[in-house]
């Protein structure tokens, strides 16, 4: 077993103080390829959960009022040591949550672009002046940071989550409280620190972990100094959270669940439409929100497909994602293995057809569950319905790219869709049709830090990374001047 590097930290940081929780109490963090324990991390309470509100709303104002090109600059160099460090971070990443090395380097990567991203986007906050029409004042707007803002993010990407959360926060000039997932605190506790080498004042960013979300998040939403909530998880959770903002009437950003369809038509490029799936659906081991759900193949060249995904899927090699051969590593958790478990159990059950991953072929320890395609599919199954999370590829048939469309649409979720065609006019035209916040066309990777990434419907409020990201940080302050 590879064990912690001396460089991460495993206690909260609050005002610029890295502390246990004020009860003494810790809750471990687990490896999921060995079920070893990695270490103990502060379980922080609503109190600890206060004091780091208190510690964001002290240190607002003279952040607010730092130059955004020196805001800016805190980020550049984190950007820059995260760069520096990502062989360290992609083995923490690894370790807290499983995947394979080359998925959490890439990780870093594009967590790390956010950084940069918006140490440009600090120095490009607008406002205007123009004339009233009635010409009777000048409207002169400017754009504010929201305040003290809560982050709660999931596991599986606990480096990216977090930056995109917080590099927009920082370039406006709010300070944050960030409440990193229970299984993957880590990553999170040493990004902060880099962001403290980079030289972020105490306070503007403070971390804290906990195994009672729940509690905690009540009670900072509850308090006046808190002025915005980003999530980054379950509908489930999204819904009660957005129930919870309705109170103080909070600032809230969702980026939520997702049921991502991916249609290949009949003109599509069938070796090019078998890579773009193998990445939509395999980046992160299946476990992202983009991840392809359901794929709606067309009748002609559905043999085909499947036969290539078959192949390609049994080929890949699963192991402990810091083994070097290993394309794809554990899932986060025996609790995430046993409901994937269940959810393939009930498509076999409703007549699908499993032609690769046998679950009896994994290790005994570890939360191993194989990569495993299901033909023949029914359209109206449970797995088409539900986000399965892991790395499981249900492969339905369809006659017509009407039909493929419908299903796509027929959902709650509206995170992004995938289209395959070689008639490129066709495929946007069926993108303007989808009703999801992205679309990969001809592609099976669209996350850029440069573009706004969001869902429809259920699948959140408010968009991360692009220019968008920055706004959600920002309020609107109209002045009526008379000169
Ligand atoms: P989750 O909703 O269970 O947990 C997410 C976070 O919320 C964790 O930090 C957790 O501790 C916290 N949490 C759980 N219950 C809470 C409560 N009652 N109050 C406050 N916080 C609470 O989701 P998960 O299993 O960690 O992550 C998977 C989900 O996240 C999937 O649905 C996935 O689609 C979604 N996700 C969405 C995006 C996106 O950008 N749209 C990105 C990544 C993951």
């Amino acid at each position: 077993m590879t064990s912690l590097s001396k460089n991460v930290p495993t206690q909260n940081l609050i005002a610029g103080v890295w502390g246990p929780a004020k009860t003494g109490k810790t809750f471990a963090v687990l490896n999921p390829a060995t079920d070893d324990e990695l270490c103990q991390v502060p379980d922080a309470d609503a109190g600890d959960g206060l004091a780091a509100v208190a510690a964001a709303h002290a240190a607002g104002p003279s952040w607010a009022a730092t130059a955004p090109r020196a805001r800016g600059e805190v980020l550049r160099k984190t950007y820059e040591l995260m760069i520096e460090r990502r062989e360290e971070i992609a083995t923490l990443i690894t370790q807290e949550m499983g995947k394979a090395l080359p998925d959490s380097r890439a990780e870093v990567n594009y967590a790390a672009e956010f950084f940069r991203w918006f140490s440009e986007e600090a120095v490009r906050i607008g406002g205007e002046v123009r004339r009233a029409p009635a010409g009777d004042k000048w409207i002169m707007t400017n754009r504010v940071p929201v305040g003290v803002c809560y982050f709660i993010t999931p596991w599986n990407f606990p480096a990216a989550m977090a930056t995109r959360k917080i590099g927009p926060a920082i370039a406006a000039g709010c300070t944050v409280v960030v409440k990193p997932a229970a299984e993957t605190p880590l990553t999170t506790l040493y990004i902060a620190k880099l962001m403290e080498e980079a030289g972020l004042p105490a306070g503007v960013v403070n971390v804290i972990t906990t195994h009672s979300a729940s509690a905690v998040s009540e009670a900072i939403l509850k308090d006046e100094r808190v002025a915005k909530i980003s999530f980054t998880g379950s509908t489930f959770v999204g819904k009660k959270l957005l129930h919870q903002a309705a109170d103080r009437v909070l600032r809230t950003s969702m980026e939520l669940g997702g049921n991502d369809p991916f249609i290949v038509c009949e003109d599509a490029d069938v070796a090019a439409a078998v890579d773009g799936a193998m990445l939509a659906k395999m980046r992160n081991g299946g476990q992202a929100c983009t991840a392809a759900n359901r794929f709606y193949v067309h009748e002609k060249i559905y043999d085909e497909f499947a036969a290539a995904m078959t192949a390609r899927m049994a080929a890949l090699v699963v192991g402990d994602g810091l083994d070097d051969k290993t394309q794809c590593g554990p899932v986060v958790s025996h609790k995430q293995k046993n409901e994937i478990a269940g959810m393939v159990d009930g498509a076999l059950a409703q007549g699908a057809k499993r032609v690769a991953g046998d679950p009896s072929a994994m290790p005994a320890k570890g939360a191993f569950y194989p990569p495993t395609v299901l033909v023949d599919v029914p359209k109206d199954s449970d797995i088409a319905r539900n986000e399965i999370f892991g790395p499981v590829a249900p492969l339905i048939k369809v006659s017509s790219d009407e039909e493929a469309l419908r299903l796509a649409n027929a959902s709650e979720f509206g995170l992004i869709g995938y289209i395959y065609t070689k008639d490129l006019a066709k495929g946007l035209r069926l993108s303007a049709r989808l009703e999801t916040g992205m679309v990969g066309l001809n592609r099976g990777l669209v996350s850029d830090p440069a573009a706004p990434f969001g869902g429809m419907k259920e699948s959140g409020l408010g968009r991360e990374g692009g220019f968008e990201g920055i706004d959600e940080f920002l309020e609107t302050q109209y002045v009526a001047v008379e000169w």
